[in-house]
């Protein structure tokens, strides 16, 4: 289905029900152990070295089964917000490691395009759908740095780039028109889509290549597709600024291949701040500056120590299995321990709080306290309702985030890495023990004292107009 002649059938079962697909006539155990290990082993050198966005996307499908009732593989979003990778096990043993990575990789691929072209009208054309076959697979086939498609039984499998430009060269010059080069047209993924249209008989792609060229054959609830995508992006686009090499080019290219005539990607690329990897400062007006700011500020924050770099030996590691792999692919030994405290005795729009508690939602490997303070500290939990009262005081917030002193008779026990304070900022200044880990976010009439204070703090102003 997604690879390969073996596909040609709608499935069996219900793609969302995990156990009658693990009870659907099982696999040999041997051939299921070796695509498992197969599966971990593509999904490790992943999160290493070759693709960022499909690791984190691939961390974010918690439930990952061998099963005959799919004839390849695919990734299945389905209503409750969850995401399932389902991969038959024969297919995979017949693929090899290289296959599999080709695979899994064109199907990470699938739900991040359909994430940034969320079109119907462009989703239901089918020359769309053979020019996001050939995006995905020249992509594919650049990033794992290979010549050929994967092979199974010694044929090469799925949408040839090379092929379809051929048919494009000599569909446009039997019609006495210009066709571009293989690299002009192959650039960005608009470009494919609109010179296969200038064809006078573009070709239409064979249902059986992909699981996605099945309608509905696969359950992609748009709004799960959109949680779990834009997450991986977000935690690709923090890796990268992490300084994360890998992640940083593959972002920069996924960027410039999709919004090039893509409004919605455009825009989404826009909210995530993704700018900033090209040096950019704001353009869209849709997100405000200090939430790119934050990302990036957080980032910076939440950087992993050098001892905590990637493993470099995937056999070291791979021997070691029975450990939980997702663990080595990663990157951080432990979770790091954000701070938010949130100042009752001002003004602090809900808007700021939701945007907040989305975005650190979102960033795996955080752990996030959340309080609430004014004279004294209150801890809570987003959604609930907190109170606020008469004066403020930032020092009680430092006197707890510091382990000093005790809230409903319990000390805070974790070090932050990293403390964000909403505040309109009036209260009397003070100096924390370590002040490089502060991020003050101060509200529209507020005094920026952080910024003059020596020495500094990281300070930037909320808009909360509703621009
Ligand atoms: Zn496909």
């Amino acid at each position: 289905m997604a690879y390969g002649e073996r596909g040609r059938r709608v499935p069996v079962v219900d793609l969302a029900d995990r156990r009658a697909l693990q009870r659907y006539r099982p696999a040999d155990a041997e051939v299921i152990e070796e695509a498992r290990r197969l599966k971990e082993a593509a999904l490790l050198d992943f999160g290493l070295t070759e693709s960022a966005v499909a690791s984190w996307l691939y961390a974010k499908c918690h439930h990952q089964i061998p099963t005959t009732a799919v004839d390849t593989a695919a990734v299945v979003a389905s209503g409750d917000g969850s995401c399932l990778l389902l991969y038959n096990p024969d297919f995979f043993v017949g693929l090899g490691l290289d296959g599999v990575k080709f695979v899994l990789f064109h199907e990470a691929r699938h739900l991040v395009h359909r994430h940034l072209f969320a079109d119907p009208d462009l989703r239901a054309d089918p020359v769309f759908e053979l020019a996001s076959e050939v995006s995905i697979n020249h992509v594919a086939l650049v990033r794992l740095g290979r010549a050929e498609l994967p092979l199974l039984n010694g044929r090469p499998t799925g949408v040839n780039p090379r092929e379809v430009y051929e048919l494009y060269r000599a569909d446009l010059t039997a019609h006495g028109l210009e066709p571009l080069t293989y690299e002009g047209f192959v650039e960005t993924d608009m470009r494919v889509y609109g010179e296969l249209k200038r064809m006078h008989h573009p070709p239409v792609p064979e249902r059986r290549l992909c699981v996605r060229l099945v309608a509905d054959a696969v359950p992609a609830d748009q709004e799960t597709v959109d949680l779990v995508a834009s997450s991986a992006l977000l935690n690709s686009l923090l890796a990268a600024r992490r300084g994360h090499p890998g992640a940083e080019v593959e972002l920069l290219d996924l960027m410039g291949r999709t919004e090039d005539g893509n409004a919605r990607a455009a825009r989404l690329w826009g909210k995530l701040g993704a700018g900033v990897l090209r040096g950019e400062t704001t353009r869209t007006r849709t997100v405000d500056w200090w939430q790119r700011w934050l990302v990036d500020v957080l980032a910076s924050k939440l950087r992993e120590g050098e001892r905590l770099v990637y493993p470099k030996k995937r056999g070291a590691l791979l021997a070691a299995l029975g450990q939980d792999p997702l663990l080595s692919r990663r990157g951080p030994v432990r979770d790091k321990v954000l701070v938010i405290a949130y100042d009752t005795s001002g003004s602090m729009p809900n808007r700021v709080i939701t945007w907040l508690t989305e975005l650190v939602g979102r960033i795996d490997g955080v752990q996030a306290h959340w309080l609430s303070f004014d004279a004294v500290v209150m801890p809570f939990v987003p959604g609930e309702r907190v109170y606020g009262g008469g004066g403020t005081s930032f020092q009680v917030v430092a006197d707890y985030a510091e382990g000093r002193t005790e809230v409903n008779g319990r000390r805070f026990e974790e070090t932050p890495d990293a403390v964000v304070m909403l505040t309109d900022g009036y209260a009397p200044p003070i100096t924390p023990a370590e002040p490089e880990k502060w991020i003050w976010l101060i509200t529209e009439g507020g005094d920026e004292w952080p910024d003059r204070h020596t020495p500094a703090m990281d300070c930037h102003r909320v808009t909360t107009g509703s621009r």
